[in-house]
């Protein structure tokens, strides 16, 4: 440490490597780094899983199970037995106080060893999870600490306050960590290094939600005073993590901030309304649109009137009518002259989204195109030309859009479908295809509004929540492999009203050769033995586009009416007399996929069916998912469990959002917080004039700090 250093190089201190540590040598820093701790800074923000109760001892009979407990006892038994049971040898001593008594049990151990601790008459203090098997509470392998007969209990609860008196941490631990060492590392550290934490939030917003300085809340997050109470600590709700949590989310929000600014100063296109396609699409729709429709709609107008660059994330569950208001939007920019482009993430989809938009824009006298992986040159030639000279008002496709070669006369919107398959990159190709087009992004993928702000940090975000009226809800249910024939009843049942349905298998990376087997093996089965009196149709990912066209066309059109596929329609697909989907291998799916799926039946004005049929063995994790999937159809609620099943990290792919990574804050649990943080960020942004008056500039140091390279690597352009 530098004598007489000053505050900003202070903060150094912290970037050292945990070993300076007192108490932490050559043998105990590998078990450190297991846990992915390397300086001193990464340690003060390793926070206690939970938090232990060592102000008072209860008493025996108070104890409550399943519940880590801290008591008093005199061992009044103490001995080697078998268990009835299995068998097995054990250790078990008999602990009384005056209330009543508990047995603690060990199932490996060093018989002398316990032995010689735990004579009749012994007290000590123990520490264990207290279970019920029978009438009689057990504890298996319990911490305990002897008490000496000449000390008085009193004065040894204030005697040593890393192990009594006072509510102490619990930390996540590794091979050869065990708490005790765990706590007093801890515990030399706050002594010894949290004073060189600093605190960088702004002093207006400290005081605003009474935050605690960093060094004070990390002191108290891994050593509680009287002030923070136990069930908050737990909980997380306490006021010094509390503290951290804001300060990590303000940074986060104030580099999304920046970025979003630095969006708003580029120049776009100004489009203006002239209503010579929209007013008369209105006329010819067979509906109103929905009050979120058009609130939404009134979002992106609002955008592409203004004269910077439209960058707005269009959310809504499956089905919603986000095509529908994207059609709107293309309609405004091919107004003003303009051409638009519709990105999609499978060349399925792409033809799926050219029937839809042509079959409008045809009635309006507007050209559109598509363009496709593998047309013939001379086709391509064509239409590259007519896409250069401006005759093709809307072209669909997939990446091939992106791709050199494409050239356009005036871009003035890009759509893109399905953001998640569709990284940062991508967008800025597309936007280098004109003068900074609008670019609108539709997803499916319901996120809570927060966290999609957040992820898509430099995305304005607009939420059609409301499906068009008159659909039925999906019935889900779940079957055993060996009861399908139950799943093949109701699609038979289906099918014989003249409805249709869908057959998916999973596609997985490593075997697609199998599951292409699994399919085309189950669509041969279908055909001569379960469904011999319907017409069978297969899909899957190794067929010609010629070839899966003709397939998708005659579903479309009711000719097939079981289309038994790999995971091509996962998006997108919509035939609304098709109302029953059966999923096969479903654990193998991901929840939001799984929702995406279900979300190609439902679409009519019929009852909905969706069957899932797990393999014969799957995890608990894909337990969790299938029962989330026959509890709710809310996107939103799906998503959530998706992000407590999977953790955020994996969600929605962050790291391709370039976000810096959380060390205490969770996306999902702390969302209040961040809804918070992120109107302070951006308000500091604005009052600072982008962090450039002197009060900011601490702020942007450390702010360049957290963020790194990724900055600027974030920022779309
Ligand atoms: P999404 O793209 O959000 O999955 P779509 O735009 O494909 O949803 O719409 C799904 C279906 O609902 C389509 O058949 C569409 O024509 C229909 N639809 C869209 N908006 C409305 C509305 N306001 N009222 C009734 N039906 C609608
Ligand atoms: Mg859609």
């Amino acid at each position: 440490m530098t004598p007489g250093c000053s505050s900003a190089c202070q903060h150094e201190n912290l970037n050292i490597a945990l070993d300076h540590l007192h108490g932490v040598g050559p043998r105990m820093l590998p078990k450190l780094q297991k846990l992915g701790l390397n300086t001193i800074e990464d340690a003060l923000y390793h926070l206690p899983v939970r938090y232990e109760d060592r102000r008072q001892f209860k008493k025996i009979n108070r104890l409550t199970d399943n519940q880590q407990e801290v008591f008093l006892g005199t061992v009044l038994a103490s001995g080697e037995a078998v268990t009835s049971r299995s068998r097995r040898r054990i250790y078990e001593v008999i602990v009384g106080d005056e209330s009543g008594k508990i047995s603690l049990k060990w199932f490996r151990y060093r018989k002398p060893w316990l032995q010689k601790r735990f004579p009749v008459g012994q007290q000590a203090i123990f520490i264990g999870e207290v279970k019920r098997f029978s009438a009689i509470r057990e504890i298996h392998h319990p911490d305990s600490e002897l008490i000496r007969s000449d000390q008085d209990i009193n004065q040894l609860l204030t005697s040593d306050p890393l192990l009594f008196g006072r509510i102490l941490p619990v930390y996540s631990l590794t091979e050869g960590l065990t708490q005790k060492q765990a706590r007093k590392i801890w515990y030399q550290l706050i002594q010894e290094y949290a004073r060189f934490a600093m605190t960088f939030i702004p002093p207006e917003v400290q005081q605003k939600y009474r935050l605690l300085p960093t060094t004070e809340a990390l002191r108290l997050v891994h050593w509680p005073d009287d002030t923070l109470d136990l069930k908050d600590l737990n909980g997380g709700h306490d006021r010094a993590r509390h503290s951290l949590v804001f300060d990590e989310f303000f940074y986060l929000e104030l580099g999304l901030a920046l970025k979003r600014a630095g969006v708003q100063l580029e120049e776009g296109i100004a489009f203006k309304f002239e209503h010579k396609f929209t007013i008369p699409l209105n006329k010819m729709l067979p509906f109103r649109l929905t009050e979120a429709q058009r609130r939404v709609l009134g979002e992106i107008k609002h955008d592409m009137m203004a004269p910077q660059p439209m960058h707005r994330l269009l959310q809504g569950d499956v089905g919603s009518g986000k095509t529908l208001v994207a059609l709107m939007a293309a309609l405004i920019a091919i107004e003003n002259q303009a051409q638009v482009a519709v990105v999609a993430p499978t060349e399925i989809l792409a033809e799926q989204h050219y029937q839809t938009f042509r079959s409008w824009l045809d009635k309006l006298g507007l050209k559109t195109g598509l363009l496709q992986g593998n047309m013939s040159v001379v086709a391509k030639r064509s239409l590259l030309e007519d896409i250069a000279n401006g005759d093709i008002d809307l072209i669909v496709g997939t990446h091939a859009v992106l791709q050199e070669g494409v050239e356009f006369h005036t871009l003035g919107l890009g759509i893109v479908d399905e953001q998640h398959r569709f990284g940062v990159r991508q967008r800025s190709l597309l936007k280098h295809k004109g003068a900074n087009p609008d670019i609108l992004v539709m997803t499916a993928t319901p996120i809570p509004r927060t966290l999609s702000m957040t992820l898509y940090g430099d995305l304005s975000v607009s939420i059609i929540d409301q499906l068009p009226p008159g659909r039925k809800p999906i019935t889900t249910e779940l079957f055993r492999s060996s009861h399908r024939h139950q799943a093949y009843q109701r699609i038979r049942q289906e099918l014989e009203q003249g409805r249709q349905a869908y057959i998916v298998y999973p596609l997985v990376e490593e075997s697609e050769k199998s599951d292409l087997q699994a399919a085309t093996v189950a669509a041969e089965t279908f055909t001569t033995e379960i469904f011999p009196d319907f017409k069978i149709g297969l899909l899957h990912g190794r067929m010609k586009t010629a070839e899966k066209d003709q397939v998708m066309n005659e579903f479309r059109l009711g000719k097939v009416q079981l289309l038994v596929s790999t995971t091509v329609i996962e998006v997108g697909v919509d035939v609304p007399n098709a109302t029953v989907m059966m999923i096969e291998h479903a654990d193998r799916f991901g929840l939001s996929q799984l929702h995406q799926l279900r979300g190609r039946v439902g679409r009519g004005a019929e009852k909905s069916y969706c069957l899932l049929i797990p393999s014969e063995h799957y995890s608990d994790d894909a337990r969790r998912r299938l029962h989330v999937m026959v509890e709710t159809e809310d996107g939103f609620r799906i998503a959530e469990a998706d992000l407590d099943i999977r953790g955020p990290g994996d969600f929605l792919g962050t790291r391709q959002a370039g976000l810096p990574d959380l060390r205490v804050a969770n996306l999902l649990k702390d969302q209040r917080i961040l809804e918070q943080a992120r109107q302070e960020a951006f308000a500091y942004v604005d009052k600072t004039n982008q962090l450039r008056t002197t009060d900011a500039e601490p702020v942007k140091r450390e702010l360049i700090r957290r963020w790194g390279g990724r900055l600027e690597l974030a920022a779309i352009g």
